[in-house]
């Protein structure tokens, strides 16, 4: 066994400053796997336009000291730079854009991908966890609604210039404190000079990088247990907004049964409570802002002070004031924006933090590694060796210390009462779950062993469940293998599905169901004969029918029996039901009882022995008779 969920670090608390950055970078590196361009243009493009701010701050000063020393020769030329600085840099920072704006949608998209290559890496336990499944609605709903990876790259991007922006203008600002007053009087003159100035900025940096920092946690805090107490609901509404009102099947049970006022009251509960937690989600952040716009205004009031204390003292000219001002003010933003920043990373990190944690999921059981064997003559050798099995989560046991060999070439029944563990013991076959208890070999070997691809290319199954896609006919047939007409046509007549396409107005490229395209319904008997069909493609050795004929009618079941020999000729067929007379055909039957197999021989043998098969067999014999 395997952990499932990693991703998150021991001791890390969700939120923290560490959890937010070790989850961005690892997202930075997956969006830079799909390009490796996105992340050095994004860069790019950031230094142009800092280049181009600080360009022009410096030569606007220069321009004023120029125009108020009426040097009007130098300004002509300043003002000119400055055109040619702006025209300039504009061109680059738009062709790099531009080059730029298609990738948002390429790493849109990708997250998609990612989660879909994920879930069907994974093997079906593992899937079916409630766990799992939360995190794949769970992440893509929240990343529909607040973003996900194009905003966290344009959180990181905000944060690259902003840090830029602070050291640049940290640098000018130290630059002005170590500028020596000429007129030195008085307390200006005192907190003028270059080592007062240097600590009074030191001091009010220090104290606002506390008070940034208490607020950040301070509102993580907040965010974190809103965000918590919210999880459930998301994924509610997801379901009904996903799996009720696109599900054609569920709109007919709703109409029939006058389900709607239920079904829209439910909606609108969970969509109030949604709508509850963006407000607060919402507010926390308008105060969070506000906090954090104090605390910036704070250190911008100290630095013009201190500028203006260096104009008055001549250290500095009236030239060098607006460059410093325009330094202050772009350092007071981008301190915000770093805030701020954080707390959009923050909020991302929660949501992708769950999508990380998915992709890390591992299956719970190995792939296998060793080749199934390829043999013509179908001579593979199935057996169940003292097999227990309970459902994950659950504790009771659905098989019982199974035991049993599969002949080869046979054909076998597997019939019991509804609920007695006879399509859990063929999903057992297929490898969809291990057995807790004993184990399940193919020729000798134990079945967890074999490739898991190759071990499943086996089997044929029809399950009661079979799923039909709104694809074309014959990509529903050949099911990802190569496409032959045929063939196609070949397992179409053997599973009597032939006169079926033969009405559809493009036959084999019709389309299935309205989903995609304007495709054709079908009825249920009809889409059981193609899934059968499929599986018949398939030509695995082993074909199994799981109640088959459940949604057929009494010709198309006679007709399906009259077939049944010819369609699985010289492969072993299971043939599951919990109707005895449709198992007469089988020369093996084996009867299960609450998990266990309880007789096991054929037709004749069992009922003569007058035990559990002939007991369900008269029983129903009388019910289909009467
Ligand atoms: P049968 O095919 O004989 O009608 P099943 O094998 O489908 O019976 O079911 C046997 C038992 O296992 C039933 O009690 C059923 O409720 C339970 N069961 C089936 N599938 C699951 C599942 N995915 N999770 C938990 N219990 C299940």
């Amino acid at each position: 066994m395997h952990k499932r969920l990693k991703g998150k670090r021991d001791g890390e608390r969700a939120g923290s400053l560490s959890a937010v950055h070790r989850i961005g970078f690892e997202l930075l590196k997956k969006i830079h796997s799909v390009d490796s361009a996105i992340i050095p243009l994004h860069l790019l493009e950031i230094c142009l336009s800092l280049a181009e701010i600080y360009g022009g701050l410096f030569l606007t000063a220069e321009l004023i000291d120029a125009l108020l020393g009426a040097s009007f020769e130098r300004a002509a030329r300043l003002a000119g730079g400055l055109l040619l600085l702006n025209l300039c840099f504009g061109v680059a920072i738009h062709l790099v854009k531009r080059r730029f704006r298609g990738m948002k949608n390429k790493i849109w998209l990708i997250f998609y991908i990612w989660l879909r290559e994920k879930a069907f890496s994974l093997d079906y336990e593992t899937m079916e966890d409630p766990k799992v499944a939360e995190k794949i609605l769970f992440s893509e709903r929240t990343s529909d609604m607040y973003g996900g990876l194009g905003v966290l790259l344009y959180q990181y991007c905000n944060i690259f210039r902003s840090i830029l922006h602070v050291l640049l203008s940290i640098s000018m600002v130290v630059y002005l404190c170590l500028s020596k007053p000429v007129r030195a009087e008085g307390i200006l003159g005192v907190l003028a000079s270059p080592l007062a100035s240097l600590l009074l900025f030191a001091a009010v940096l220090v104290g606002m990088a506390v008070l940034s920092f208490r607020v950040f946690c301070r509102f993580a805090q907040k965010q974190k247990e809103i965000f918590d107490a919210h999880t459930g609901v998301e994924n509610k509404l997801g379901y009904f907004l996903m799996q009720i009102y696109g599900n054609p099947k569920a709109a007919k049970i709703i109409r029939i049964y006058g389900m709607e006022e239920m079904v829209l009251e439910n909606t609108r509960i969970n969509q109030e409570k949604s709508m509850a937690y963006f407000r607060r989600m919402c507010e926390i952040e308008r105060q969070e802002g506000d906090a954090n716009k104090l605390v910036s205004s704070f250190f911008t009031v100290a630095s013009y002070l201190l500028a203006a204390a260096k104009v008055v003292t001549g250290a500095v000219t009236v030239g060098a004031f607006t460059r410093y001002a325009g330094a202050l003010n772009q350092f007071g933003n981008a301190c915000f924006t770093i805030i701020s920043s954080h707390g959009e990373l923050r909020k991302i990190s929660t949501y992708m933090g769950d999508f990380l944690e998915f992709l890390h999921t591992e299956s719970i059981h190995e792939k296998g590694s060793i080749p199934v064997e390829k043999r013509d003559d179908g001579e593979y050798e199935l057996a169940f060796e003292n097999v227990s099995f309970h459902y994950p989560g659950k504790e009771e046991l659905v098989l019982k210390d199974v035991n049993c060999k599969l002949r080869i070439r046979g054909k076998l029944a597997v019939v019991g009462r509804n609920g007695a563990g006879k399509t859990t013991f063929i999903k057992l076959l297929c490898r969809l779950y291990e057995p807790t208890q004993g184990r399940i070999t193919l020729n000798g070997i134990d079945i967890r062993k074999y490739d898991e691809e190759e071990y499943r290319r086996l089997f044929g199954v029809v399950f009661q469940d079979f799923k039909l896609f709104a694809f074309p006919v014959w990509e529903n047939i050949t099911a990802g293998f190569e496409r032959r007409d045929e063939r196609i046509r070949e397992a179409l007549r053997q599973a009597d599905a032939e006169a079926t396409v033969a009405k559809m107005p493009q036959g084999l490229d019709t389309f299935l169901y309205k989903n995609v395209e304007d495709g054709v319904e079908i009825s249920g008997g009809e889409a059981q004969k193609l899934a059968l069909a499929r599986a018949l493609y398939k030509d695995a050795p082993v074909v199994i029918l799981d109640e088959p004929t459940a949604a057929l009618d009494p010709k198309a079941e006679a007709e399906i029996y009259a077939h049944f020999n010819k369609m699985v000729e010289g492969r072993t067929s299971i043939y599951i039901s919990h109707r005895m007379s449709s198992c007469r055909f089988c020369d093996d039957i084996i009867v299960f009882e609450d998990g266990r197999i309880v007789e096991r021989g054929s037709h004749e043998a069992l009922f003569a022995a007058g035990g559990s098969y002939a007991r369900m067999w008269n029983a129903q014999a009388r019910y289909y008779e009467g």
